[in-house]
């Protein structure tokens, strides 16, 4: 199938593209690797009137690492941070959970701003960053206000961004040397989107641990801080699929019995994987 009709404004500036957004006569939405909006209009699942393409917006591509943050814009795609053209300052997390997306002509035009924006409950990058404790920087038509990902993530699909506001980037807390991170991703083959991520990220430097559940039906689960402080605390032993189910029930999510099962095992493996040698 073929998209419907629809009007497309190239922006080169991104004052110009939130009044574009703001002012549109119609459903007006942007795009920027095209990856999950065009097969969505390609399907009629989303008719917009308009598309706002960000993609040479200066504005949406910084990259830094300053004073312990790592700052990623919004157009960072998934390619440039497997290659490593973004500062490892996860010790290799993001690398890893970049390699897993998809296939590496989505990868090479995906964006990390676009995935958090569209937010599939079955991506893996809400389920990351909310791991690492990033925030994201929105820029509205009056003001720049940021928003942490637990906050901004609301459930399937729905993020908290107005029409007329744009992800500029991600601001990501930098892992310490003594930190440690597991993520593990159960799909049915490499690269697809997941029937569960279990993500896992201990920072004692600055009594950091956070153990999220990701691909439930809505937005990424932060499961209850005490877990991941028990686990950083006594390690991964005894930290099975059982114990992993546990804290999925205490967190009062109700799935399922066998995705609470695939859960299970993808908590506990990234459990496991953030202690291995
Ligand atoms: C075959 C295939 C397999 C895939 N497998 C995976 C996978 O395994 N894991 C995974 O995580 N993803 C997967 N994806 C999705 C892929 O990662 C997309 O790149 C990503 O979800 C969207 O990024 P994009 O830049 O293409 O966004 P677009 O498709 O351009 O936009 C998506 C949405 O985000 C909005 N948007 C984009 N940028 C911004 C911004 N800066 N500010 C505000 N709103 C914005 C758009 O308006 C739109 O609503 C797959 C995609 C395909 C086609």
């Amino acid at each position: 199938m073929k998209p419907a009709k629809f009007d497309l404004e190239k922006s080169t500036d991104l004052g110009e593209a939130i009044s574009a957004l703001g002012q549109a006569d119609g459903f007006a939405k942007i795009v920027a690797g095209g990856q999950s909006l065009v097969p969505m209009m390609n399907l009629r699942l989303a008719q917009p009137d308009s598309l706002v393409d960000i993609r040479a917006l200066h504005d949406l591509k910084r990259i830094s690492l300053d004073n312990g943050q790592l700052y990623v814009g919004a157009l960072t795609t998934h390619a440039m941070i497997e290659d490593g053209l973004v500062p490892d300052a996860t010790q290799g997390m993001m690398q890893r959970v970049a390699r897993q997306i998809a296939y590496r002509a989505v990868r090479n035009r995906g964006t990390i701003g676009g995935s958090v924006a569209h937010a599939d409950p079955a991506a893996d990058w809400p389920t990351a960053l909310l791991a690492l404790g990033a925030v994201a920087v929105i820029q509205g038509a009056n003001a720049e206000r940021t928003m942490p990902l637990g906050d901004f993530q609301i459930g399937a699909f729905t993020v908290a961004l107005e029409p007329d506001e744009v992800i500029l980037g991600f601001s990501i807390p930098e892992l310490s040397a003594d930190a440690r991170w597991g993520y593990y991703k159960v799909c049915r083959k490499p690269g697809e989107f997941a029937d569960s991520i279990g993500a896992l990220v201990i920072d004692p430097a600055r009594s950091f641990a956070r153990l999220v559940l990701g691909a439930t039906d809505g937005a990424p689960l932060l499961l209850p801080p005490s877990a991941a402080d028990k686990i950083a605390s006594s390690g991964a032993d005894g930290f099975d699929i059982a114990a992993a189910r546990a804290v999925i029930a205490e967190a009062g999510a109700t799935f399922e019995e066998y995705e609470t099962q695939i859960h299970g095992a993808a908590l506990s493996r990234a459990v496991q994987g953030a202690f291995a040698a």
